[in-house]
């Protein structure tokens, strides 16, 4: 009968739990068992030195626990970078990003690795920093997010606080859909929102990829609707 041998005290480890975790950095996934691969630590402990030491390599890495023994065995991915769903390439720009399997994906232009990160709605608030009203420069970046865009048509759809109104619709970028939301705030001479204030009024943009809402809303039939239906065409 061998004995369980105790787990070792973290506190007595260095950092990186004394692993070269280089040795899995090469992009692939591997499982990693305790006590073979990594010291006989909780695999929490193991996942947060992975994700430290591919930080220090100036790379990311992707952990969890093995799903049917997650107190002895972690999965690790490195890649390059991490990038949000529907965001361009951190490392080149590239707006075309082919996904490897559900959360790797790799960019045609510069071959990088990417981690595809669904922290989505965090990505969503990029745009939400500040006060309530946006500076002059920052009406200028929402403007040009808007202006980004092809095909943009969107259409009145509600009243935010202080009567700022709503627009919601979808544009394109590069053949790809997605649902666009926008706040204006009314114009002090109380004009509609038109193409030539819109850029002055603008208070919000949102711009998510239409795939996240598939289920819900049906971009391609949005995309057939007579121009009349909208109220704003870019
Ligand atoms: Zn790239």
């Amino acid at each position: 009968m061998r004995l369980r041998a105790a787990p070792v005290d973290p506190s007595t480890l260095p950092e990186d739990l004394g692993v070269d975790w280089s040795r899995w950095s090469d992009g692939r996934a591997y499982r990693l068992r305790r006590k073979k691969h990594f010291p006989n630590v909780n695999p929490g402990l193991a996942r947060t030195a992975c994700e430290q030491a591919a930080a220090s390599m100036g790379k990311v890495a992707r952990t969890v626990r093995d799903k049917t023994i997650p107190d002895k065995q972690i999965w690790v991915q490195f890649a390059d970078a991490e990038v949000g769903v529907g965001q361009p390439c951190p490392i080149c720009g590239s707006r075309r990003i082919f996904n490897l399997h559900a959360d790797m994906g790799r960019c045609p232009e510069c071959k990088a690795q990417l981690l595809l990160s669904n922290k989505g709605l965090e990505a969503l608030d990029e745009d939400a920093e500040g006060g309530d009203v946006p500076s002059a420069a920052k009406r200028v970046r929402l403007a040009q997010r808007l202006h980004s865009l092809e095909h943009v048509h969107l259409q009145r759809s509600g009243e935010a606080g202080h009567h700022n109104e709503l627009y919601s619709g979808w544009g394109e970028q590069e053949g790809v859909r997605f649902i666009v939301l926008a706040e204006f705030e009314p114009s002090d001479e109380g004009e509609e929102i038109s193409l030539d204030n819109m850029d002055e009024q603008i208070l919000m943009v949102k711009v998510l990829p239409a795939n996240l809402f598939e289920g819900l809303v049906d971009v391609n039939e949005l995309a057939v609707r007579p121009d009349t239906d909208w109220d704003l065409i870019l």
